[in-house]
């Protein structure tokens, strides 16, 4: 029998397992203070695991599982059941204790606890609810918790983990029910979408009620793991569309699926490229911030998949060269932050600027931070276009080989 392993040697098992999540943003959550003195630490600082939120900020969490055992055999996890990895299980006291010291220390700014199933739903839920309990309650932990939540797990225990956690996520893993079915045939899509759907009525009705019990304050999350079963962007987008819309999702976090030793034949061999996921992000960006619909940001691409060498944006402006040029001293909104190469923020003060005066390009260029790329799908008060729109190295103008390349 090999030796238990030590605390260290947990953490590096249980850390590492738990990098192949990426649904852990501390993003939108409203930050406990511990300045009034009755808890321990604040929620900044530097840590041991970084995340970035929407609006830039780098957020340190300590990002493990409460064990990498697990009795569920999903093809694509490095932690299944058939998988042939080192395991290890922290107790609950453990986490607990390494959280407060990392915290104390002002490595982290708070954790992110998931885990394997053990003997069954309830059971590992009770264990990852009962470490939320005892920083909460037992430490006053006044720091950011993400858990991650059993979708069979009984609703009580989810209420439970609501109310002590900041934010809360169920993996979705895989975008369809086909790819369930083949990968996961443990889990069951149902299944997931009615306890999504639960998670979001009670954020919903807690956020409505500000004086009455808190709920996941900072929202639900989920993951999908892109490039394991086949599925397409088009298919991708048009699910996260869908829990955005049906369950509020405050983020659909999209991971590259990574090869694992003696994995299923069906599953690829390689990795999908990185700037997949990269574009997927970007297309999700559009989604919730530039009113883009799913089925439009890929409507005219043949294959179903994002381009891989220009951002989702310029991909879409190049296929609907119809809609421009945008007059940005006349334009709506909504058709200003379709113009690539214009951020919201940068549309923002677009808009205020032109109540003053009559904006010319070098106007747009200073917002831009360049005119290259937005010079054909404008007009200014000293700028018309013209021809550009309709040359066949449109392309390459707005994006040159150069920058291509970085993607190729
Ligand atoms: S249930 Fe989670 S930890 Fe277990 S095999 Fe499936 S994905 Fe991995």
């Amino acid at each position: 029998m090999s030796k238990a392993p030590s605390l260290r040697e947990k953490l590096s098992i249980l850390a590492d397992a738990a990098k192949y999540d990426a649904s852990c943003a501390s993003s939108g959550g409203t930050r406990r203070d511990s300045r009034d003195g009755k808890g321990i630490g604040s929620s900044t600082g530097n840590g041991i695991c970084h995340s970035y939120t929407p609006d830039g900020r780098c957020v340190s969490l300590l990002k493990i599982l409460l064990t990498n055992f697990c009795v569920y055999d999903c093809a694509y996890c490095i932690n299944r059941k058939s998988s042939n990895v080192r395991r290890a299980r922290f107790t609950e006291q453990e986490v607990v204790d390494l959280t407060l010291a990392f915290y104390r220390r002002n490595y982290i700014e708070g954790l992110f606890l998931s885990s394997g199933i053990i003997q069954s739903a309830d059971y590992t839920m009770e264990r990852l609810v009962r470490v939320a309990r005892l920083l909460r309650e037992g430490h006053q932990f006044r720091g950011y918790i993400h858990l991650k939540t059993i979708p069979e797990a009984s609703p009580a225990l989810i209420e439970e983990a609501g109310r002590l956690a900041d934010r809360l996520s169920i993996n979705l893993e895989l975008p369809t029910e086909d790819g369930l079915r083949r990968f996961a045939p443990e889990k069951d899509g149902a299944t997931i979408e009615s306890a999504m759907g639960r998670m979001s009525g009670a954020i919903t009705a807690a956020a409505a009620e500000p004086r009455g019990p808190r709920f996941a304050p900072a929202g639900q999350s989920t993951q999908v793991i892109v490039g394991a079963d086949g599925s397409d962007d088009a298919t991708i987008l048009g699910r996260s569309a869908g829990l955005y819309g049906t369950h509020r999702l405050k983020r659909v976090y999209y991971s590259a699926f990574s090869p694992i030793p003696e994995s299923s034949q069906a599953l690829p061999s390689r990795a999908p490229p990185l700037a997949r996921e990269h574009r997927l992000y970007q297309a999700d960006w559009l989604m919730r911030y530039y009113g883009f619909g799913s089925g439009e940001i890929l409507a005219g691409a043949a294959d179903g998949m994002l381009d891989l060498a220009i951002d989702p944006k310029l991909a879409w402006a190049l296929r609907h060269r119809e809609r421009f040029p945008v007059d940005v001293n006349h334009a709506e909104r909504e058709m200003l932050l379709r113009i690539p190469g214009l951020g919201v923020r940068s549309v923002d003060r677009l808009i205020a600027a032109r109540r003053h005066r009559s904006l010319r390009l070098a106007d747009l260029a200073r917002l831009a931070g360049s005119e290259r790329r937005l010079r054909p799908f404008v007009v200014t008060a000293d700028h018309r276009p013209t021809a550009l729109l309709d040359r066949a190295d449109l392309r390459s103008i707005v994006a040159p080989p150069r920058q291509l390349a970085l993607f190729a």
